[in-house]
């Protein structure tokens, strides 16, 4: 039984069932992409640390996560890997899977954090479903709230294993975290300026979770996918679900990035001067054109700015790049 080959099969709605591993594990697949996974019962009064949800397919054709979630299912349920933390997995937009796409009525990761109120699409549903699965999840125990949410990108990258670290507000940045997310291979840490519509906004804002927007490379279709390049990000999630990762160490060598600028598309004049394959964290020096519009341009403010995340078809009033800058922890 596969979890991918389940959700694909019912993308829409599933009926709840569960089972139970050998070695006592238990498996609830709570509606369509949405499986809760709990420790055997004697472990869970002495080792439970956490609870972590691990999502995938929040953009429907970012496969190579949904294979690593596949993957650790399989492991799980075979009870070669042993559980030892609570666990909600999510494959977050299974309609945008089937159709080989990033969505299908409207990007499902600015609709969280109840930005969805406002809509009756597809994701806009979906959306409120996930954060009503993981506001049970979330409340049913005291342990440390985690949230891993994996994505792919569509173009190329400088640095090609990141993470956006959602906006705190008063709480302070987790060097303990951003030491695992080293340790799982990424090479940048990206920190948010303000709020945002995303799945680890959600997370982090409403449950006070360390919760992360992981890119782990470029989007390839199913099967295409060099598992090989995810190997240090499955170790780490190994480690996190048997309760092998106790988040002790510091940051050693992982880039630290603020955003200096949100550049929004304000007309239909607006206009990115970047081209089409230029890779995520792209150097620039001072002064360099990055985008215009009517009345407004961003120009690179000192040496080493870097832009990611540039779509220039977004609806006016959308973000259509973010500029960033080094900075430290
Ligand atoms: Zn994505």
């Amino acid at each position: 039984m596969s979890f991918l080959k389940t959700t694909l099969e019912n993308p829409l709605s599933a009926p709840a069932h569960s089972l139970r591993t050998h070695n006592g594990v238990d498996l609830e697949f709570l509606d369509t992409g949405i499986l809760r996974v709990s420790p055997a019962g004697a472990l869970a009064s002495q080792k439970n640390n956490y609870r972590v949800v691990i999502s995938c397919g929040v953009h429907g054709n970012e496969t190579a996560p949904i294979e690593m979630v596949e993957q650790l299912f399989t492991e799980i349920k075979s009870g070669e890997l042993a559980v030892n933390n609570e666990l909600l997995f999510i494959i977050g937009n299974p309609p945008a899977m089937i159709q080989e796409s990033r969505f299908v009525d409207e990007n499902l990761n600015r609709l969280f954090s109840g930005q969805h109120t406002a809509s009756e699409s597809k994701e806009a549903n979906r959306a409120r479903l996930i954060e009503e699965h993981v506001t049970r999840f979330y409340q049913e125990g005291d342990e440390g709230r985690l949230h891993y949410d994996l994505h792919t990108a569509i173009r190329g990258s400088e640095l090609e294993k990141f993470a956006v670290y959602p906006f705190l507000h008063e709480r302070q940045w987790s060097t303990a975290q951003v030491a695992f997310l080293e340790r799982c291979g990424l090479e940048a840490i990206l920190l948010s300026s303000k709020p945002a519509g995303t799945f680890s906004y959600f997370t982090s804002n409403h449950f006070g979770a360390h919760s992360f927007t992981i890119e782990l490379g470029k989007v390839r279709k199913f099967g295409d996918n060099d598992m090989s390049n995810f190997g240090q990000a499955m170790q780490g999630l190994r480690d996190l679900i048997s309760g092998k990762e106790n988040f002790d160490g510091k940051p050693n060598a992982i880039q630290v990035f603020s955003v200096v600028e949100e550049v929004i598309k304000r007309s239909d004049d607006f206009k990115l001067h970047v081209a089409d394959d230029a890779k995520n964290f792209t150097v620039f020096p001072k002064g360099h054109l990055l985008a215009s519009d009517k009345d407004y341009e961003y120009r690179t403010q000192r040496d080493g700015e870097r832009f990611v995340f540039p779509i220039a078809n977004v609806p006016i009033g959308q973000r259509a790049m973010l500029v960033i800058a080094p900075t430290t922890l």
